[in-house]
């Protein structure tokens, strides 16, 4: 039902208002073309779970040095390379996790994997 809307109608979903229910029924009207859609049920406005956005944070471990999980980071994550060297160290220095991507969850988890592997701790958030 969903994908059928989007096919169907290129307006953000957050502009449909409902206009009437009538039994399992329900007709939505977009505010922004005027265009009227009816749909059985609610599944229309059910959050997909897997599309939730998470944040992923570093955390540095005792076990490696401090430059060598650095440059694991920029391998795993590139986009951590415009985060600039300072930043990095700084934090790794204070074991301070920081905020280094935000991606949907199922990225996120496959991340942390990958991460595991190379030995690079990360957290989801
Ligand atoms: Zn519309």
């Amino acid at each position: 039902m969903r994908g059928r809307i989007k096919v169907e109608h290129k307006c953000d979903e957050k502009s449909l208002v409902v206009l009437k229910e009538d039994g399992v029924l329900t007709t939505y009207k977009c505010l922004v073309c005027g265009k009227e859609f009816s749909e059985i049920g609610s599944i229309v406005i059910t959050a997909d779970k897997d599309l939730l956005m998470c944040e992923i944070y570093v955390k540095w471990s005792k076990d490696s040095s401090v430059v060598s999980q650095i440059s694991k980071l920029k391998k795993l994550i590139p986009d951590t390379k415009k985060i600039g060297n300072n930043i990095l160290l700084e934090a790794a220095k204070k074991r301070k996790s920081l905020k280094v991507a935000e991606m949907f969850s199922d990225e996120a988890y496959e991340l942390l994997e990958k991460g595991k592997m190379m030995g690079v701790l990360l957290q989801v958030i």
